[in-house]
C-alpha cells in the first residue's frame, strides 16, 4: 500500500509539493480551506491528484502518514490542531523537496533582504554558467523543480514559516541577512521564538557546512553566543575589519574565505544604498565560498537589474526620480530605503500598522524628508507620530491622489519615494499591487 500524504494549501508550494509526492509515488490529497486557482485545479486534475476546496475533510486528512502545511497556515489553525493531536508529522514543502535531491542547498533567511539576496546569488551563480534553481519564497516551487527538473545547485529564499516544518534540512550554505522583529502572531509575541525559527535554517548544519550572517547584527551574534551552531561561521560586517568573511572599509567590499579573495567598490555595485552593500557582501561570499572567478562576481555585481518593488528607479518627471519600494512592509526596510536617498525626499509611508515603532526614523526624516504623505487606514498613527517633523504632511486613502500631491509639492532634484513600512492589504491586493499602482499613477502624471 502507498503512503499518503495530505497537503494543506493548494496554492505554488503545496500545488509543487503534490506533484513531486504523486511522482513518489504517495497517494496525495491537496486539501484547501479556501478556492484554488483555476490554473492549479488543472494542473492537479491533470497528475490525476486529488484536491478538495472549501474546507479540510479531517477524516481524510488524519488518515496520511504525513502532511505538509503551506507556510500561509498557522498552527492554531484547528485542522493543524487535529493532526498535531493524532501525532501525524507536520512538515514544509522545503523539508519534503530537500528530501528528493542531492542537488547542492544554498538557503536564504532573514527579516529583510531574502529576495534581494536570493536573486543575486541567483544571478552570480547563473552568470558563472552553473546549472542553477531559484525557488522558495522568491515565487517558484522547490518541489516541482525537484520533480521536474536536474538541478545541481539551488538557491532556496526560505521565510520562517517554511523553517517551522523542518526537521532534516540543511542547507550547504545558510545566509541570515538579519533579525528584527517581524510576523510575532505567529510566534505568540515572542521575539525569542521567532529568532529560534530563523537559526533552524542552521540546526541541521555540520562542520563541513556554511553560516553567513550579519555580525553587526546583535540579534544574531547574541542569539549565537548563546546557541552555538556546528557550522562554519562566515561572518560580514560594515564597521569591522575580518580576517574570516566580508567586510567593508572605506569604499571597499573585501571577502576572504578559505584560500579565495575579492575586493570591489562599492561605487561599482548596481544595487545602491547600505542594506544593498550588505546584501552584495553576503551573495559574493557565498560565490566566493563556491570558487567562482573574480571577473565573474565583479560583473554580476555590477550588472543586476534589481529586483521588482525594492527601491525600483521607476521614472524621473522633470528631473525628480519616482522610486518605488512597495515591498518595504516594515520599519527596518523603510529605514534602509530613506538612508539611501541622496536628495530632499517626498516619502509616501502608510498602510496597516504592524504596531510599528517609528522612532528609528525619526533621524533620517529630519535629515532627508521635506514631505509626507500618509495613505492608508492608519493615517491617524501616522499623523500623530511625524505632524511636527516636516512643513507639509497630507492625508489620502487613493494612490492617484498620493502621487499627485507628491508631484505637486516636489521642487527639481528631489525623489518621490513610496516605502510604506506597512502591510497593503486596507487598499491593495498585495505589495505587489501597491507597487504597480504607484507605478502607473506616476506613468499618467
Ligand atoms: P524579503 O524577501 O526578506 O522581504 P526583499 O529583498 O524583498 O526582502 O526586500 C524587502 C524590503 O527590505 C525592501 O524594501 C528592500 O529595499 C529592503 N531591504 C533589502 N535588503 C535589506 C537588508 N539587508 N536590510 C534591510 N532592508 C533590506
Amino acid at each position: 500500500m502507498s503512503k499518503k500524504i495530505a497537503i494543506l494549501g493548494g496554492g505554488e508550494s503545496g500545488v509543487g509539493t503534490a506533484i513531486l509526492a504523486k511522482q513518489k509515488g504517495y497517494e496525495v490529497l491537496v486539501s484547501d480551506f479556501g478556492k484554488l486557482k483555476e490554473t492549479y485545479k488543472k494542473v492537479l486534475t491533470d497528475f490525476d491528484i486529488v484536491w478538495e476546496e472549501g474546507g479540510h475533510t479531517e477524516a481524510e486528512i488524519l488518515k496520511a502518514a504525513i502532511v505538509m502545511k503551506s507556510p500561509g497556515i498557522p498552527d492554531k489553525a484547528p485542522i493543524v490542531k487535529a493532526i498535531l493531536a493524532h501525532g501525524i508529522p507536520v512538515i514544509s514543502e522545503i523539508e519534503f523537496a530537500a528530501r528528493y535531491t542531492d542537488a547542492m542547498l544554498i538557503g536564504i533567511t532573514g527579516s529583510n533582504g531574502k529576495t534581494t539576496t536570493t536573486s543575486l546569488i541567483g544571478h552570480l551563480l547563473t552568470q558563472a554558467k552553473l546549472n542553477v534553481g531559484i525557488a522558495g519564497n522568491i515565487g517558484d516551487s522547490f518541489a516541482k523543480m525537484v520533480a521536474e527538473q536536474s538541478i545541481d545547485t539551488y538557491v532556496l529564499e526560505i521565510s520562517s514559516f517554511q523553517l517551522d516544518g523542518v526537521v532534516d534540512f540543511a542547507p550547504h550554505i545558510a545566509v541570515i541577512t538579519n533579525i528584527t522583529p517581524d510576523h510575532l502572531d505567529r510566534y505568540e509575541y515572542e521575539f525569542d521564538n521567532y529568532i529560534a525559527a530563523k537559526f533552524r535554517i542552521a540546526m541541521n548544519q555540520t562542520p563541513e557546512d556554511y553560516l553567513i550572517y550579519d555580525a553587526d547584527d546583535p540579534v544574531i551574534t547574541d542569539w549565537l553566543k548563546k546557541h552555538p551552531v556546528r557550522s562554519k561561521l562566515v561572518p560580514f560586517s560594515m564597521h569591522q575589519k575580518l580576517d574570516y568573511g566580508a567586510y567593508k572599509e572605506d569604499n571597499k567590499i573585501y571577502i576572504n574565505t578559505d584560500n579565495n579573495h575579492f575586493s570591489m567598490t562599492i561605487q561599482d555595485l548596481a544595487l545602491k544604498g547600505q542594506h544593498n552593500t550588505k546584501n552584495a557582501m553576503a551573495a559574493s561570499t557565498v560565490a566566493n565560498l563556491l570558487s567562482i572567478r573574480k571577473t565573474t562576481i565583479r560583473e554580476s555585481l555590477e550588472g543586476f537589474q534589481g529586483v521588482e518593488h525594492r527601491l525600483e528607479q521607476v521614472l524621473k518627471i522633470g528631473n525628480v526620480q519616482y522610486i518605488n519600494d512597495s515591498k518595504a512592509t516594515n520599519v527596518n526596510a523603510t529605514f534602509y530605503a530613506l538612508d539611501s536617498m541622496s536628495a530632499p525626499t517626498v516619502w509616501i509611508v502608510g498602510g496597516v500598522d504592524k504596531g510599528n515603532d517609528y522612532r528609528d526614523l525619526y533621524p533620517l526624516i529630519n535629515e532627508k524628508v521635506k514631505a509626507i504623505i500618509c495613505l492608508g487606514v492608519d493615517n491617524a498613527k501616522l499623523m500623530s507620530h511625524f505632524g511636527n517633523m516636516v512643513d507639509i504632511i497630507i492625508e489620502t486613502q487613493s494612490m492617484t491622489e498620493a502621487v499627485k500631491i507628491a508631484y505637486k509639492v516636489t521642487e527639481k532634484g528631489d525623489n518621490v519615494l513610496l516605502s510604506p513600512a506597512c502591510a497593503s492589504f486596507d487598499l491593495f491586493d498585495n505589495y505587489e499591487d501597491r507597487g504597480r499602482q504607484f507605478k502607473n499613477a506616476v506613468r499618467n502624471l
